[in-house]
């Protein structure tokens, strides 16, 4: 016997608007905040939805001590702080340079030695892979950093028999894998001309005593953003208009829409588009590096470390050490901010809050013995395994598809699909990786927006 059953089908309405913003971190926020500011006359309706319960993405201020003290756990440098395009939301907040020289050095016994005599031995390793071959005319995507560097190879580093020569070549890969957010095994051997140029790859850059979350307040306010909306498909229908869709069921159409999902969650398939993305934008997916840092920050009751510089490194041969810190003593705050980085930090996710605080004591306490204070607060990040970034930001690397040599896949990743959905995001800009690359993208995002025109009375405001 067959019964009919009934079909319990629900109908959901779509809430219209002219252009919706899929993410409300720094590339969403700027595109949307430029779209309201240029069509105030137009009463433009945009409709930022966002994932998680608070706006930023990557740039995320939390506060230590009971509120009183304020500390980026994403993204915290301003780089090139004089022409920064973000520094305009900046207003009232205090800035300290942390030139990378400004550091304090040990080796893995806790000696410590003369950063600046370290320097100049690294100056020359630096000097010696720039006149390399593959490193002027890089030919083959498969190379990685420790192929055209092999100094930099874990194994040439627990040979090395002289001292200083070891200790230069750990501090350089501390410091390239923490601003490429990746191990040098990771990284492309392209990424050598950066650290050839000049030898001082880490631009001018300053934290923020107050954080970046004067600036978020800045962008995101009158903006309309839909808290907690993960967006699980993004649709064109066949008039060109867009249609998106969210977790819980909710249904937005609009005009166009800029899409400034992290690269990782690209990268995961966790949202469909219809029709599906070309193969080309796909293969710039695939094959465009997605690093992994993480910060593990120390409140302690006083400070106790060397205060007249701002990093304090232990280099080790342990990369799974958190052997790298920033002092906030500059700015009065008895804090550290350690970071792990690249494949290291991937496996250090899946430890629990008091191991990473252990580990990044264990290395405090080689440098300033066994009696430092314990830590009154700490916070550690985990941004590789958190579902709305899964990763830090994009990096040089080599994937299974190689690297790209032409450096033409932040191009295809920001062009738009026709006239219907936009690009955004570091990963999409032309400065990959950086708050500003973000910032910049939304503006060219909403830029382009505004080329291909708006019907401004589709949604009858
Ligand atoms: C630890 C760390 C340190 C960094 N340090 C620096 C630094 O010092 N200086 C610097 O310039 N840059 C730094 N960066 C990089 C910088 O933070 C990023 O490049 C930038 O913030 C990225 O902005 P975005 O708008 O492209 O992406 P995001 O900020 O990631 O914004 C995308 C938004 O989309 C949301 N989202 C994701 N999936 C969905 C979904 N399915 N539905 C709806 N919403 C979704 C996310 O929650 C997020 O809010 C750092 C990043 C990290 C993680």
């Amino acid at each position: 016997i067959f019964f009919r059953q009934n079909q319990n089908i629900a109908i959901t309405m779509a809430e219209k608007a002219d252009v919706l913003v899929i993410g409300a971190g720094m590339a969403g926020l700027s595109a949307a905040n430029r779209l309201i500011d240029d069509n105030l006359n137009t009463n433009l309706k945009v409709v930022v939805l966002e994932g998680r319960d608070r706006v930023g993405g990557r740039v995320q201020t939390a506060t230590m001590g009971g509120g009183r003290q304020r500390v980026d756990v994403g993204g915290a440098w301003l780089q090139y702080p004089s022409k920064n395009p973000v520094r305009r939301y900046l207003h009232g907040v205090e800035q300290l340079e942390t030139p990378t020289d400004s550091i304090a050095l040990y080796d893995e016994d806790g000696n410590e030695f003369d950063g600046a005599r370290i320097s100049e031995i690294q100056a020359g390793m630096i000097r010696r892979a720039a006149t390399c071959d593959e490193v002027v005319t890089p030919s083959d995507p498969a190379l990685t950093l420790v192929d055209v560097m092999p100094m930099l190879q874990q194994d040439k580093i627990e040979c090395s028999s002289d001292p200083e020569e070891r200790l230069a070549a750990m501090l350089l890969r501390t410091t390239v894998e923490n601003y490429m957010a990746s191990s040098v095994e990771q990284l492309s051997g392209f990424v050598a001309r950066y650290i050839g140029v000049g030898g001082d790859f880490v631009p001018p850059q300053n934290v923020l005593k107050q954080g970046f979350g004067a600036a978020l307040d800045a962008l995101a306010g009158g903006l309309d953003v839909r808290l907690e909306h993960v967006v699980t498909r993004i649709e064109i229908l066949e008039d060109g208009s867009v249609k998106v869709s969210t977790k819980h069921g909710k249904v937005f159409e609009a005009q166009k829409a800029i899409v400034t999902l992290p690269l990782g969650v690209l990268k995961s398939g966790s949202v469909e588009f219809v029709p599906p993305l070309s193969e080309r934008r796909r293969l710039a997916i695939k094959r465009t590096g997605f690093g992994l840092l993480d910060k593990v920050v120390l409140r302690f009751p006083s400070i106790f470390w060397k205060e007249d510089v701002h990093f304090l490194t232990c280099a080790t041969p342990d990369r799974s050490e958190v052997s790298m810190f920033l002092s906030l003593a500059g700015i009065n705050e008895p804090i550290l901010v350690g970071f792990h980085q690249g494949l290291a930090a991937l496996e250090n996710e899946e430890l629990g809050d008091g191991e990473l605080r252990e580990k990044a004591m264990a290395v405090l306490r080689r440098m300033y013995g066994p009696g430092i204070p314990e830590p009154c607060e700490v916070i550690c990040t985990r941004w590789g395994t958190d579902p709305m970034s899964l990763g830090s930001y994009s990096a040089p690397q080599v994937s299974e598809e190689g690297f790209d040599l032409g450096l033409e896949d932040a191009a295809v990743l920001a062009g738009p699909i026709g006239k219907s959905v936009y690009f955004a995001g570091e990963a999409a800009s032309k400065q990959p990786g950086l708050i500003h690359g973000a910032y910049n993208s939304g503006i060219r995002a909403a830029g382009e927006i505004e080329r291909d025109g708006l019907a401004t009375e589709a949604t009858g405001h």
